[in-house]
């Protein structure tokens, strides 16, 4: 059912605690931890505690997890200390635009300079 927990999904698998992760927030809904493989001084992943698979289905199936997990990059940033220079979020949908977990999450960047995307 959506956003139940899926067995095979590492994200769900790191909210359940079976897979450890340096976590540096929590709320009721989402998750903040470290990205194992930073690309810059703060690579933080946001995730939603529910499950679905890119952040385009969150919106349709949850929108307040949406919301939350917006809030939460914001509060990041602040704890990381880079809102006051500047730091990116990104979703990554789909494996053409480098998606490889398959359940929710925004990258929070920032700490080094960041070019300009689009
Ligand atoms: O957007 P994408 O799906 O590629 O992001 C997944 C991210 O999850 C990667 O940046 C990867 O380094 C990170 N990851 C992690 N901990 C794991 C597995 C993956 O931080 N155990």
């Amino acid at each position: 059912m959506a956003g139940e927990p899926q067995d095979d999904c590492l994200f769900c698998k790191i909210v359940a605690g079976d897979i450890p992760a340096t976590i540096v927030r929590e709320t009721p809904t989402t998750l903040a931890f470290r990205d194992i493989n930073p690309q810059a001084p703060t690579h933080v992943l946001v995730i939603p505690r529910v499950h679905y698979p890119d952040a385009a289905s969150l919106a349709a199936g949850d929108p307040d997890a949406v919301a939350d997990v917006l809030r939460e990059a914001g509060e990041v940033a602040a704890q990381e200390k880079v809102d006051g220079t500047g730091y990116r979020v990104v979703f990554n949908t789909g494996p053409g635009a480098g998606q490889t977990v398959f359940h929710a999450h925004a990258h929070v960047l920032g700490g080094r300079d960041l070019q300009r995307l689009v």
